[in-house]
């Protein structure tokens, strides 16, 4: 039994402490901070949260470390619920191209992009590829993200996809991470096929989802819904495929443009509809209505600013979605293409710097809204009694808003992940 007291802890954010699944609208705001804390964890878990004047000798007992966080603030891990993590090689070259001026379309129009990545995953053994996202994995933690969602998606083969999500799923052994897999294989139409699109489609719903839940790979699937990707009648086709085999949608939808994508997935119960640089009001209804009709089990709207910043392009209107009185939700989109970075705290900079949004918001959306976004949120997201010990402790700081304000600069001391 390892017990584990964390006192005399200046700011202590738990973000919910009544069991809330998700935190929508003016309620993200709203963090539940506990000012001269204290808090214990036994094993993998948080056992008990209170003030330090009630703090006795009891709760010293039997301690394998105590650990004084006077001055520092404690948040609950970052969720990390949207990337692309295992991938065979990084494209500074194009990013290159981005300087002069070309667009993704136009790089991927050239073969670059998630082609590029795509031909590079047939040439990397599943041994390297792990290395390489376990080094990522690691990476990411010591900067707060103790949970992650990885999508497949750069294999666009049978074989491809079930590398990366072999790899992603081997992962779970090598860190203490909390990780969930996605499959992906309509991220884009490889080459082989361009001139037959409706041949690769089949592929995915005859034999890649088939494969994948045979070998129980995934615990979602995701599709590119994108001009230029696959359409909203060629996503609705997947997303049912995926259905029958009991894997729940998430999907990229008006990134380049409006897809539609929106409303098809509030339509089809999506998990999340993620990206939402553009948004139409008729899309933000639809959310509204898929919260009110399944107030247990809505579309989650998962914004992705590093790719806003990557790419040059809009922001989402996280404060109309917020006024809109949804669950927003944040992520890196951590991939070699449009977000090379998988920082949570950049994230929160870009959110509050350009999206307007509060630093506590931007923490509901970074943690109990991610976690909600992989339904993991009984689990994980908040610091509550019960649930799974991911915690963050901050070098000393006096407000929660130092962390967007000094971007680029690590403010996390130590990070508690799965209790240790
Ligand atoms: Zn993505």
């Amino acid at each position: 039994m390892s017990k584990i007291l964390l006192h005399s802890i200046s700011q202590l954010y738990q973000v919910s402490d009544s069991q809330e699944i998700f935190k929508a609208g003016e309620n993200m705001q709203h963090t539940c901070l506990k000012e001269n804390a204290y808090l214990i964890i036994e094993n993998e878990h948080i056992i008990e949260i209170g003030n330090m004047a009630d703090l006795g000798e009891r709760q010293k007992e039997n301690l394998a470390e105590s650990i004084d966080c006077t001055g520092r603030i404690v948040l609950p891990g970052f969720v990390d619920s949207h990337t692309h993590l295992v991938f065979p090689k990084t494209r500074e070259e194009e990013y290159l191209f981005k300087i002069q001026g070309m667009t993704y379309e136009e790089i991927a129009q050239k073969g670059g992009g998630i082609l590029n990545s795509a031909r590079a995953v047939t040439h990397i053994s599943e041994e390297e590829l792990l290395l390489s996202s376990l080094e990522r994995c690691k990476n990411v933690l010591k900067t707060g993200t103790t949970t992650l969602e990885i999508k497949s998606g750069y294999g666009l083969s049978l074989a491809g996809e079930l590398k990366l999500l072999r790899v992603a799923n081997a992962l779970k052994k090598h860190t203490s991470q909390t990780i969930k897999t996605t499959f992906l294989g309509a991220h884009a139409i490889p080459l082989a096929y361009k001139s037959q699109r409706e041949k690769y489609i089949d592929l995915v719903c005859e034999e890649m989802i088939p494969q994948v839940a045979e070998e129980n790979l995934a615990d979602f699937i995701d599709v590119f819904c994108e001009t230029g990707f696959f359409t909203q009648a060629e996503t609705e086709k997947i997303l049912l495929k995926g259905a029958e085999y009991h894997l729940p949608a998430k999907i990229h939808v008006n990134q380049l443009d409006f897809s539609g994508g929106v409303q098809l997935g509030t339509r089809m119960g999506a998990i999340s509809v993620d990206h939402l640089e553009r948004i139409a009001d008729e899309d933000i209804f639809s959310l509204q209505e898929r919260q009110k009709n399944s107030p247990n089990d809505c579309t989650v709207p998962t914004l992705l600013p590093s790719c806003s910043f990557f790419l040059r392009d809009p922001y989402a209107p996280a404060r109309k979605l917020i006024a809109a009185g949804l669950p927003v939700c944040l992520a890196t989109d951590y991939n070699p293409g449009s977000s090379p970075s998988g920082s949570m705290a950049f994230v929160m900079s870009l959110a509050c710097t350009y999206m307007r949004m509060l630093p506590t918001e931007a923490l509901s959306a970074m943690t109990l809204n991610g976690a909600f976004a992989l339904r993991l949120s009984e689990k994980i997201g908040s610091i509550e009694v019960g649930k799974q010990a991911d915690i963050i402790i901050t070098k000393p700081l006096q407000h929660l808003a130092r962390i967007p304000y000094s971007f680029g600069e690590n403010l996390i001391e130590r990070v508690i992940c799965k209790g240790v």
